[in-house]
């Protein structure tokens, strides 16, 4: 069994974005900028934002964190929106998920530039990903699809199973995976028989947020083990969805939890954000 070291190809694309953002400060003047905007007091939210804005701070963009009270109105956030819209040193606008109820997350994220949209949530992007042209991909199943190709493993062809059919990890990694030619099954909570489908994957991507949720018997031998969930058990340790000691001794490649694809995941937003930069700076010349 080998593993899929998420967090060595992650400072390996760091290096190459902030070499990327020395090469745009010479050209353009200026650095790639990303604003985040974190509402309420979640926790695990509050230490996502914190991770991306080490991270930025590291490769040299600028950024900036809208903090707002659990309570904010829905104007409030579309107005913050609508400013780093039309704001120039803003190339990527990321809204952090989830949202309080008393907001209308789909009308946020539809407000957000389609070319500022660095999570690749806005239905435009979405459009564009399925139709398999070029645009904004969520960063957790593109970091997949970069782990996958860092280690020569070819999707085409392959039975690929995804278990988990949320908008920002399993659809997407469904329409990557076809996009590249894979033969896809998407999986989700009222699929009937999950070993059944998971038996069947020469490639299985978990990503539902279920510890423990793939056991050794649901896998084929010498599959390949995409471990996109994140938890926390009762006792403060960080786990996938995946029975990582059982599975490991069967299957061929694994992701680990930490390690996998988490820090693709940020690796996958810093090079999204230089990207847009990129376009941003072309628009400004014309
Ligand atoms: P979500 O709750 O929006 O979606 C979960 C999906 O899993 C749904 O489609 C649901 O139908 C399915 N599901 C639930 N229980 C199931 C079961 N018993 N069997 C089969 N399918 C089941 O969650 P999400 O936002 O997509 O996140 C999923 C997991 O991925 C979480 O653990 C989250 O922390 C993790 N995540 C990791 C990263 C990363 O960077 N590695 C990024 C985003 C999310």
């Amino acid at each position: 069994m080998q593993i899929l070291d998420g967090k060595a190809l992650s400072q390996k694309i760091e290096e190459e974005v902030k070499k990327g953002v020395k090469e745009f400060k010479i050209s353009t003047g200026s650095v790639p900028g990303l604003a985040v905007v974190l509402v309420g007091h979640d926790a695990a939210s509050q230490a996502y934002v914190s991770m991306k804005k080490k991270a930025c701070d590291r490769v040299g963009f600028y950024s900036v964190t809208h903090e707002m009270p659990e309570d904010i109105s829905q104007e409030a956030i579309e107005n913050t929106i609508t400013m780093m819209n039309k704001n120039p040193n803003i190339d990527g606008i990321l809204i952090q998920l989830p949202l309080p109820a008393q907001i209308d997350t789909t009308k946020i994220l539809e407000l957000v530039d389609p070319s500022k949209d660095v999570d690749g949530f806005h239905p435009y992007n979405v459009g564009r990903l399925t139709t398999g042209l070029d645009g904004f991909v969520p960063c957790t199943p593109l970091g997949v699809m970069e782990l996958l190709k860092e280690y020569n493993i070819d999707v085409k062809g392959k039975n690929c199973v995804v278990v988990g059919a949320s908008n920002i990890v399993g659809k997407p990694m469904a329409s990557l995976l076809l996009n590249a030619n894979a033969t896809v099954e998407i999986c989700h909570i009222f699929t009937d028989d999950l070993t059944k489908h998971t038996l069947g994957a020469d490639i299985l991507f978990v990503g539902v947020g279920v510890i423990n949720l793939i056991k050794e018997n649901m896998v084929k031998q010498d599959a390949i083990i995409i471990d996109i969930g994140i938890n926390r058990t009762e006792s403060g340790k960080l786990v996938g969805d995946v029975d990582y000691e059982n599975v490991s001794q069967k299957c061929s490649y694994i992701t680990p939890v930490p390690g996998g694809v988490g820090p693709m995941t940020i690796a996958m937003l810093l090079s999204n954000s230089l990207k847009a930069a990129k376009i941003n700076a072309k628009e400004k010349i014309k």
